[in-house]
């Protein structure tokens, strides 16, 4: 065996949580730490931590969700590094960010509230109280940090968690969630408010839907996942697909539309749900928004070169239609050259070109580092594109313009979770812009940009004839 930092690490904290909890080892066995092979061993120890924490007061969650913040922020770079390493997409420089952010952007205990009614009649109290045990599923493209993020958001407001991870990113959020525990334990003694499945299947998932234990499910992912939550009895927040549009008209700051698609679309090789997916440029400005990418690392595609990575980036699939090869999902713009017929630098963030409005690349949710550019007569028809090609998901739109009588249709028209006005998707959630992050984005069920209020119970209590003071 390899005596390792981390392995040093865990067995001091074993060591030192028996001492703590008064009991001796357990015959060399080693602890769970919330990794569990079955879904009801799962819950069920999950929920025992939750009915001891909800008792602990707000100290003990500030404390807990301490320690999933410190943990992301110094050991950032390993984790980020191994999350690259078994899902195999997307770029270390932003997984490793993706991480780092957690530490100060996830709200936490202090977005909890208390909300008073105070009259003649006396006094009455609204307040929020934790749900239990959440069931989540979480999406490949950000396996750790939305499992990171959602276990702040749920456990500020008092609740547990058990997670079926994504198959093809399940061994990063196993790591996360032991060494989350193992710090939790030695600071509050309390193991299991995160538990996850080792080996997470579809049934796994439908076992935790289904489990009585589970008071709430929260699903991060694509369409099937989305639906799957939506047919539950239970409450669900479903965090669903996106396909963001972007809108530039003839009154855009041309050269920062193109810098801001370029930051958002390149991101992680495009993976965000809110990244930009493609463009309707009207034609007044289209060449030199054109040329104006070519300024920020980003290269043109012509109609032939487009044409080769389109039979390599859409594959068929059910009924004749054209899905995306996951192959080629959150590759770097370099493969997709490959693809292409090209070489480009190897500094290049993204590849881009016109397409038709018909073309795969606008329809599809692509995930990928090549963007399409759609010239189009004026900016109506570009607020009308981008409208149809949102697929009415009411995720994420982004607008370029100077005119505020343009922003505002569009804003109205799209009717989307978050609205982008000259600046990149990811200012919308914090970075660039103001606000706090979240990386699970409840479309369809309208909570928005999730926080720990999110995961509460409204709880409402009345003193009649007394306690006001005044
Ligand atoms: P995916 O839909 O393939 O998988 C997401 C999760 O759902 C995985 O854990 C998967 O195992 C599970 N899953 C899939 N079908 C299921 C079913 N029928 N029952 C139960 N579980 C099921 O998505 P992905 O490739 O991991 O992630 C990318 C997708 O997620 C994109 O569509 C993206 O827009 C979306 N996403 C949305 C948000 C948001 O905040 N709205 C955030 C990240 C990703």
């Amino acid at each position: 065996m390899t005596v390792t930092d981390e392995l040093v690490r865990n067995v001091v904290q074993e060591v030192l949580s028996h001492m703590r909890n008064g009991k001796a080892p357990t015959n060399g066995q080693s602890r769970a730490w919330g990794v569990f092979a079955d879904v009801d061993s799962a819950v069920t120890a999950a929920a025992k931590a939750q009915r001891e924490f909800e008792g602990r007061g707000l100290d003990e969650r500030r404390k807990t969700v301490a320690c999933i913040r410190k943990i992301c922020l110094e050991q950032a770079d390993t984790l980020g590094r191994e999350e690259l390493e078994e899902t195999k997409i997307g770029r270390l420089v932003h997984k490793i960010e993706k991480l780092k952010v957690i530490a100060d952007r996830i709200p936490g205990v202090e977005f909890l509230r208390t909300e008073a009614f105070s009259g003649e009649n006396g006094i009455t109290l609204t307040e929020y109280a934790p749900f239990g045990v959440i069931g989540i599923i979480t999406p490949v493209t950000h396996s750790l940090p939305t499992l990171a993020c959602n276990a702040i958001n749920m456990l500020a407001a008092g609740n547990s968690l058990v997670c079926n991870p994504h198959p093809a990113g399940a061994r990063i959020a196993c790591k996360g969630v032991r060494l989350f525990n193992q710090a939790i334990h030695q600071a509050i003694g309390i193991d299991n408010l995160l538990t996850i499945i080792e080996t997470p299947t579809l049934e796994s998932a439908k076992a935790i839907f289904d489990h009585r234990e589970v008071k709430m499910l929260c699903v991060t992912g694509g369409p099937a996942v989305g639906r799957a939550a939506l047919r539950s009895p239970k409450r669900a927040i479903v965090a669903g697909p996106g396909n963001p549009p972007v809108v530039v008209d003839e009154t855009a700051d041309i050269d920062n539309a193109a810098r801001c698609i370029v930051a958002g679309g390149a991101y992680d090789n495009n993976l965000l749900c809110i990244g930009e997916k493609e463009v309707f440029a009207v034609a007044s400005i289209f060449d030199e928004l054109m040329e104006a990418m070519t300024r920020h690392k980003a290269v043109r595609l012509d109609a032939k070169q487009i044409e080769a990575l389109t039979k390599a980036a859409f594959v068929g699939g059910e009924k004749g239609k054209l899905v995306v090869n996951k192959d080629l999902i959150g590759q770097d713009a370099a493969v997709l050259a490959d693809k292409a017929g090209v070489r480009v630098p190897a500094d290049t963030e993204l590849l881009f070109g016109e397409t038709q409005e018909s073309h795969p690349f606008v329809e599809e949710e692509q995930m990928m580092p090549f963007v399409p550019f759609v010239r189009c007569r004026d900016v109506d028809q570009a607020i009308a594109l981008a409208k149809k090609y949102e697929h009415g998901f009411k995720h994420t739109a982004i607008i370029h313009s100077r005119n505020v009588d343009t922003i505002t249709r569009m804003g109205r028209e799209m009717d989307t979770s978050l609205f982008v006005q000259n600046g990149p998707s990811m200012a919308s959630l914090g970075s660039g812009g103001e606000g706090y992050l979240s990386f699970s984005i409840a479309t369809p069920t309208g909570e928005g940009v999730t926080t720990p209020l999110t995961f509460t119970r409204q709880r409402r209590t009345t003193t009649v004839g007394g306690m006001r003071v005044l």
